[in-house]
């Protein structure tokens, strides 16, 4: 986060008051209906219940729906943030905010034409709803900066603060390409052999979420240690998030500072993870199963590793089709479903060979990358991502 002074007009003050007076008063509603709950009650809405009344409330005042949108929306956001740090007892709970104080709001969805410098020390944000609000441009901005936040203090100062996606990390200059393949048994598998883990719960704490998670079915609706019970798994939750959310970053930077090409599968992860709810007139097919498989592959923050190498290696990441990368020896390039054997083990039925599977498959993403033919020789082509789907079984462990 990088913050500068804020220099709207006098008209734009007002127009800035506006907002953070929409954001104000959908917070308070907010910190309202989560007051008004008690044990007994139905649970107080979430944040998309929250969207859907906000909707309404648009629909039926007009000042409100004079305001902007993404405002009002960012305002239920900031609530939902803050109770889950309320929740994983790392703040405390969200209050009611009064006029003057603390005033601010977000704005997301920002791109590139929305920033400009007109000279040396001045800049200009645009901001929906105002226009162009002038601001002092002490320092860099930031590229690439994916949503800001405007706040006015006590004394009337405005500021603006961009938040943006990380800086990229300089390529080595080695040349080197290498294959990562999202794994099951393993986070990631890479060409150079190495098996990523990312972090989940310890045992004894995987334990007491089980344990936890029996004592809520069995606690009753509403009552005291219901609540205290779901905090506490909440708080086992987050932990298990940030630990993972840690990895990544780790993990991502390390790839982007030892290899010039990183080459992934291109997965789509997105639209798997949405077909296979499908609809109510058409529900998906293997709902259950696919259910497992994305969540193993979202537990595995595979989506979020190949977002964050995007942003840390612009330009330097490639994506391979999956096709035949598991099915196919990288030794000699057979390719047939059968060999592979176990989950965790390819054993090439035409010469034999042997590899970590998911180590094999990173090795194929590697040389496709590379522009190594990985084509099917031998056994007939086998299609897609049939065969990638793991056993449930494997995808429950972790
Ligand atoms: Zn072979």
């Amino acid at each position: 986060m990088s913050r500068y002074r804020l220099q709207p007009s006098p008209a734009q003050e007002q127009a800035l008051l506006v907002h953070c007076g929409h954001a104000r008063f959908v917070w308070n509603l907010a910190v309202e209906q989560h007051a008004h709950w008690k044990p007994g009650r139905k649970s107080a809405p979430g944040f998309a219940e929250q969207c859907r009344q906000l909707t309404e409330a648009r629909a039926e005042f007009e000042w409100l729906r004079a305001g902007s949108i993404i405002v009002q929306q960012q305002a239920l956001k900031d609530f939902a943030q803050a109770m889950a740090n309320f929740f994983g007892k790392t703040h405390k709970r969200p209050t009611w905010r009064k006029r003057g104080q603390g005033e601010g709001f977000r704005i997301v969805a920002v791109t590139m034409g929305d920033v400009r410098r007109l000279s040396r020390h001045v800049g200009e944000v645009r901001v929906p709803k105002v226009g162009w609000v002038r601001f002092r441009w002490s320092r860099a901005v930031p590229e690439s900066v994916k949503s800001y936040r405007v706040t006015r203090d006590r004394a009337g100062r405005w500021h603006v603060a961009f938040a943006a996606i990380p800086e990229p990390v300089p390529a080595p200059g080695t040349g080197e390409v290498v294959g990562v393949d999202r794994g099951v048994a393993v986070s990631a598998a890479l060409s150079t052999g190495e098996l990523l883990s990312a972090p989940g719960l310890r045992d004894a704490e995987n334990a007491r979420l089980l344990r936890l998670q029996r004592k809520l079915a069995r606690a009753k609706r509403g009552s005291n240690r219901r609540g205290k019970v779901k905090a506490a798994i909440a708080r086992l939750k987050a932990r298990e998030t940030d630990r993972r959310k840690d990895w990544v970053e780790k993990t991502s930077t390390d790839l982007a500072r030892r290899f010039d090409v990183i080459a992934v599968e291109d997965l789509k992860i997105r639209n798997m993870t949405r077909s296979a709810k499908g609809t109510i007139s058409a529900p998906g097919k293997n709902v259950r199963q696919k259910a497992g498989l994305n969540r193993g592959i979202l537990a595995a923050g595979w989506g979020r590793l190949v977002t964050r190498l995007e942003h840390k290696a612009p330009g330097r990441i490639q994506k391979i089709n999956p096709r035949h990368t598991s099915q196919t020896c990288n030794a000699c390039k057979h390719t047939a479903g059968e060999s592979r054997e176990r989950q965790a083990l390819f054993l090439c039925v035409a010469c034999g060979h042997r590899d970590n599977a998911d180590v094999n498959a990173a090795k194929n993403v590697r040389d496709t990358a590379a522009g190594h033919a990985v084509a099917a020789r031998g056994g007939p082509p086998l299609g897609g991502l049939a065969n990638r789907e793991p056993q449930r079984g494997l995808l429950l462990v972790g």
